[in-house]
């Protein structure tokens, strides 16, 4: 069963409650109002046959005809009652039937009369068969004594309560008439306003349908503040988010792909150098002393390319899965240059190049994880080293600013085309080729030095002029 059924059904049914209710009251209201009227009527009517009675000079019963005569005009039966009980005239009972009448000191009203109030009640007569509503008045004590209308004590006047259940029925009819005449203008109304409330919700449950089937373009129209108009927006901004997600991870699975494809083609390279030095010397060159060490060589350089490669590569992994773990303390940042400056001292030296530090002389305290801010150091330095030329040089820098620091490895080599700057912190993107390849270099050491930097909340940057020389730079704090 849909929203709109249900909230249908819902009010309905309690519009149906509150029309019951209405009418029920309404009818039980218009009832009491009527026997009101009627008791009103039967009150009037005893107070003027009392008066006629008092006028009346015989005390023969037989004279109570014009009581009869009088019962006939109007609509009323009439009852005399002497004080012991006895009934000494009824106008719907013939009068040679009265003496055998049952003794009506019983009934509620007589008594009621005979004590001296005014006594009301509704119920079924034995004597005539029908429902009544009774009120019977005392006719005054005195009366007696003068003896002007008999012996009679008590005056009861009575109508049959057909009447007011036909005019109870009459209302009745009117009011359920009424009532379907309501109702049916309430299912109308009822069902417009549970179709404009329930007609939102059906379009959010369908667009959902929608985008569950893969049709992520589609948007809920919002149309209303409230909460059905805000379930609109939130998901709407749900399949933004979703969109976006799928934009990034879309792009993520190429740059994966890409990547993939890269190592396969770093990989093969050395080992098709490998394989083709291994199949010449196989096929004769071993016996040829003038090539054979030279081949074995080159192969060994091979591997150990490719050794390099798949260190990079396992580094990088690690970076790029989240499994570096930093760990920060603080260091002497001078010690540590100094350190590498010895360590690589003998590559810059085969290479003709001069490497030297440009430290305070003091100790330089800085914050960060010195193991992997050493390797991005002998990534920068290295590269200092390898592109530059015979009799240049490679300075390592720390220049203070305030509370933190810029390291800089600044070389007077080859520098890098303007053109080809922002891609060297690419994976594998090389400026030259040739070089990189000639000097074992990997493609992933400035990426790694990217990634070693920013995970220091820092960036690194560089600046070069073509055929003048580089500088690259990253910031550190020396408080934190
Ligand atoms: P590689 O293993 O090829 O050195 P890197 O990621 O370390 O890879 O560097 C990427 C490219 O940036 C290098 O191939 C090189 O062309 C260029 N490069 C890096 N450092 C320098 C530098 N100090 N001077 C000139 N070119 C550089």
């Amino acid at each position: 069963m849909n929203i709109r059924t249900k909230l249908t059904l819902l009010l309905l049914a309690l519009s149906l409650f509150v029309i019951s209710a209405a009418g029920f009251f309404t009818t039980l209201s218009v009832e009491r109002s009527l026997r009101g009227r009627i008791v009103d009527e039967l009150n009037t009517e005893a107070a003027q046959v009392g008066a006629q009675l008092r006028q009346s000079t015989t005390r023969d019963t037989t004279a109570f005809g014009f009581l009869r005569e009088y019962e006939k005009a109007g609509r009323y039966r009439l009852t005399l009652i002497e004080r012991d009980g006895r009934v000494i005239f009824d106008s719907d009972v013939p009068p040679d039937e009265i003496p055998g009448m049952e003794n009506h000191a019983g009934r509620p009203e007589v008594a009621e009369a005979l004590r001296g109030g005014t006594g009301v009640s509704t119920r079924h007569s034995a004597t005539v068969g029908r429902d009544f509503m009774y009120l019977a008045i005392p006719l005054r004590p005195e009366l007696d004594s003068s003896g002007t209308y008999g012996t009679a004590a008590i005056l009861r006047v009575s109508i049959p309560l057909t009447e007011i259940d036909a005019a109870v029925g009459e209302i009745r009819r009117n009011i359920i008439l009424v009532s379907l005449f309501v109702f049916v203008i309430v299912t109308v109304i009822v069902g417009l306003v549970s179709g404009r409330l329930a007609r939102p919700l059906a379009q959010i449950a369908e667009t959902a349908e929608k985008i569950r089937g893969g049709d992520l373009n589609r948007r809920i129209e919002v149309r209303s503040g409230d909460e059905i108009g805000r379930l609109g927006g939130t998901l709407n901004a749900m399949i933004d988010t979703l969109n976006r997600d799928i934009v990034r991870l879309r792009k993520l699975e190429r740059v994966r792909t890409e990547f993939l494809g890269n190592v396969s083609h770093e990989l093969r390279t050395p080992i098709f150098a490998i394989e083709g030095m291994l199949e010449t010397l196989i096929n004769g060159a071993i016996d040829d002393p003038s090539v054979n060490r030279d081949f074995l060589l080159r192969a060994l350089k091979n591997t150990q390319n490719l050794d390099a490669l798949l260190s990079d590569l396992i580094e990088i992994s690690r970076i790029e899965s989240g499994d570096m773990k930093m760990s920060f303390r603080y260091f002497d940042l001078r010690e540590l240059v100094n350190q590498l400056i010895a360590e690589m001292a003998p590559i810059a030296d085969r290479r003709k190049v001069s490497l030297t530090a440009d430290m305070p002389p003091g100790p330089v305290q800085v914050y960060g994880d010195r193991d992997r801010l050493k390797q991005a150091l002998v990534n920068l330095i290295d590269n200092a080293v390898k592109y530059n030329r015979e009799g240049g040089w490679v300075t390592v820098r720390w220049k203070e600013d305030g509370p933190s620091g810029v390291v800089s490895v600044e070389d007077g080599g080859i520098g890098i085309p303007e053109e080809l700057r922002d891609r060297i912190f690419e994976r594998f993107f090389r400026a030259d080729r040739e070089r990189s390849r000639e000097a074992g270099g990997t493609g992933l050491g400035l990426a790694i030095v990217k990634h070693i930097i920013e995970a220091h909340g820092t960036v690194v940057s560089v600046e070069s002029t073509a055929g003048k020389g580089s500088t690259f730079r990253f910031t550190l704090n020396k408080i934190v």
